[in-house]
């Protein structure tokens, strides 16, 4: 009998066994109902095979559903994925297949001609709506703007049987790429980069590169050069690009429609689920060549992927740490092995794992050295505080309200940074010292002038700003410490109240719409000082940028995270990037109250390679990323004592394992989210321990209550 086994959506490591009836037909991919307890459940085949005379009696494949099948290489890459990250492959692959779960686009309801049929009456508007008409079919309000008519003469036409409603299934059409639409013409760097990519898609194989360029030296212009190579020689390629944020998505959608004369889909959070539906099933069927995405886009059920880009490759955004913990960029160089594809990663500011891997050879290394045509990056100086504090209660000091007051004067743009949404990150009664903290979560309240609320960053809690301290009582005695964007803004306002100035941050453009109308607003010249958090510092192109001022340059340094330094790094050089371009100079300002961090010296003298080389040295001496690799694993719940149960369980059993150790249980980073108390555990081990398989024995020893949820993160972005 044949046998297949099953990936069901549900937290378990394994696919379940289904007998096949006789005259069914299945493959690896296709979607099926089985039967689970009372219930029928949806599931993927992961495999089907015939076995001689069970004699468990397995339940039967109950349906074959009519849904397209995932490919065969997604299922790989799903189980990989699941494997990778110690996750279930049925959820894996539930993953794969949400674009299919929302509902289909409506049917578009259009009129057209019933055959040659005439109305009794021609008048004019009627003569011009036939006109307008011709043998096609038209939505009936587009027919009547047409034609210049009321939709009332339409509708005319329609009740004496001349014209018809028909509806049309609305199936998207993702127009073809054309490769010779609007080629650049590259400057040798990038020609040599696009031939290296292009070459190795031709090739086939799984082929890895990092594509290492500073900020503005044209890595998107060779990478859509490989694409544009690639399609031209097989016009069925797919191409896939990942974005760290949705923000960034528009403006390359827009580069890629001018450079093919076709738009790319768009895949994302933020793309209606009808919209997804469709990419999905174009994708899946090969009716759609180039993708815009976000990570979750790598789990589009591709049949021909032939080159996948990574963009910002050493972005953290790029690691999801809800629901399915994964690296975005990790699982993208897997796929790319599973599909023999070449993968691009792109940066100015490579994370370590990836130069370490260029650095081994693993990765083919294409560098673009210096600023397309006359650009050069801008001058950065570091600006001592110590020398020049600002006034009590401001946060911009004398030097750079200068630069900004010359900046403005030529009528150029000024970029501030600082990486703090709200007013104020801190909220404390002058009378007791109480802070204003979350109820159940271990984190400050924000304050946001703007909404007049304390918001809570982690869970979004908010209230409105007392009158009284809830503490002591005291009347008028709450206040606002430190800056976030708000406050810097209200300063600027009050500096240069002839300026026009703007907030950029995840509360001012919350969504793709608004993000993209702020960055519009901000390329034609529409605003003179825009104050930003992350937002916007990253990958935009403002041509009248000169001027970028980091509020606070320290900020990211503190605390305890290992990635600190090198996430400050690359978060300063995307934001002090944004300044000049072509024909403009630019300078950035770093406001820091400690100039000989060695962070912000190699910033200054734009030396990277000193930076990295520092940072290197560090992590090798610590056996941490990339010289070894780490794991945490997360506990919480609601029952503290249960929690603490389990970690220390989990301490009483670790297996015997040379070349890696446990630290913990501590609490976690956050201690308390949302009711729950969270405990770690953290694995360090050498790059040649199997890691996962580790992981595994270990988690098969101990009884999880239902009560306690573990969370397993392989490779933490922070640590
Ligand atoms: P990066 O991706 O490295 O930040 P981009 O590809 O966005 O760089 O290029 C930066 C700017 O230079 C863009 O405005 C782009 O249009 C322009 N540019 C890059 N390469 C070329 C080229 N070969 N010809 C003309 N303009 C280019």
């Amino acid at each position: 009998m044949k046998v297949a086994s099953v990936l069901i959506p549900l937290p378990v490591p394994e696919a379940f066994d289904y007998e096949v009836p006789e005259a069914v037909a299945l493959a690896r991919g296709d979607q099926v109902a089985v039967p689970l307890g009372p219930r029928l459940i949806r599931g993927v085949v992961a495999e089907v095979r015939e076995t001689t005379g069970s004699n468990r009696r397995l339940k039967a494949v109950e349906q074959v559903l009519d849904d397209p099948r995932l490919p065969e290489r997604t299922v790989d890459f799903v189980e990989w994925a699941a494997r990778w990250t110690l996750s279930a492959p049925g959820e894996m692959a539930a993953a794969a297949l949400k674009g299919l779960r929302a509902p289909r686009p409506r049917p578009e309801r259009r009129v057209r001609r019933v055959g040659e049929r005439s109305p009794a009456k021609l008048t004019a508007a009627r003569a011009a709506v036939l006109e307008a008409l011709g043998p096609r079919s038209m939505p009936g309000p587009d027919l009547a703007r047409a034609a210049g008519v009321s939709s009332g003469v339409v509708k005319g036409l329609v009740d004496e049987g001349v014209l018809e409603v028909v509806e049309i299934e609305a199936v998207a059409a993702f127009d073809p790429p054309d490769p010779d639409h609007a080629p650049a013409s590259l400057n040798p760097d990038q020609a040599a980069a696009a031939d290296a990519i292009a070459e190795a898609v031709t090739g086939g194989g799984f082929a890895p590169f990092l594509l290492d360029g500073v900020t503005g030296s044209g890595k998107t212009e060779a990478y859509l050069e490989a694409a544009a190579r690639t399609l031209k020689t097989d016009p069925a390629a797919q191409v896939l690009i990942l974005l760290p944020e949705i923000a960034l998505t528009q403006a390359l959608i827009e580069r890629i429609a001018a450079r093919f004369g076709a738009a790319p889909a768009e895949w994302h959070s933020g793309v209606a689920p009808p919209k997804r539906r469709q990419v999905w099933e174009a994708v899946q069927a090969g009716r759609c060549n180039i993708v815009v995405g976000a990570r979750s886009a790598l789990f589009l059920p591709f049949v021909n992927l032939r080159l996948l880009v990574v963009d910002e490759e050493h972005d953290g955004s790029f690691k999801q740490e809800e629901g399915l913990v994964y690296h975005g960029r990790d699982l993208a160089v897997a796929r790319g092995r599973i599909e023999a594809a070449t993968v691009v990663l792109a940066s100015a500011t490579p994370s370590l794992e990836t130069l370490w891997n260029a650095h081994q050879g693993r990765y083919g290394w294409l560098k673009l050295a210096a600023r397309h045509g006359a650009a050069v990056l801008p001058q950065i100086s570091l600006l001592d505080l110590r020398q020049a504090p600002p006034d009590p209660q401001t946060w911009l000091s004398q030097p750079l309200r200068e630069a900004i007051g010359e900046t403005l004067a030529r009528g150029e743009q000024t970029l501030l940074f600082l990486n703090r949404r709200g007013y104020a990150p801190v909220v404390l009664c002058r009378a007791c010292g109480h802070r204003m903290t979350a109820p159940d979560t271990d984190s400050w309240l924000v304050e946001h002038r703007y909404t007049g609320r304390l918001v809570c960053h982690l869970t979004g809690f908010s209230m409105v700003r007392p009158k009284l301290c809830p503490s002591c009582g005291a009347e008028d005695s709450l206040v606002s410490v430190g800056p976030g964007v708000e406050r810097v803004e209200e300063e600027v306002r009050q500096l240069f109240p002839e300026a026009r100035t703007a907030v950029f941050s995840s509360d001012t453009a919350p969504d793709g719409k608004s993000a993209r109308a702020l960055i519009q607003t901000m390329a034609e010249g529409g605003i003179d000082i825009l104050v930003a958090t992350q937002a916007a510092a990253k990958g935009h192109n403002f041509p009248h940028l000169t001027l970028v001022g980091v509020v606070d340059a320290d900020l990211g340094l503190r605390g305890g995270d290992l990635r600190a330094a090198e996430r400050t790094f690359q978060l300063l050089t995307q934001a002090t990037g944004r300044a000049g371009r072509a024909d403009k100079p630019g300078r950035a300002v770093l406001q820091t109250w400690t100039p000989e961090h060695p962070v912000l010296m190699a910033l200054a003298a734009g030396d990277r390679d000193a930076f990295v080389e520092a940072e290197m040295a560090e992590r090798e001496a610590a056996s941490l990323p990339p010289y070894g690799r780490l794991a945490a694993l997360i506990l919480s719940g609601e029952n503290a004592a249960a929690v603490d149960k389990v970690a220390r369980e989990l301490a009483g059993s670790i297996p015997n394992a040379e070349r890696l150790e446990v630290y913990g249980p501590a609490d976690a980073p956050l201690a308390l989210v949302r009711g729950r108390r969270r405990k770690r555990l953290l694995v360090r081990a050498d790059r040649d321990v199997d890691l996962q398989g580790f992981l595994r024995a270990w988690l098969a020893r101990v009884k999880i209550p239902a009560s306690v949820r573990l969370n397993v993160d392989v490779d933490p972005y922070s640590f």
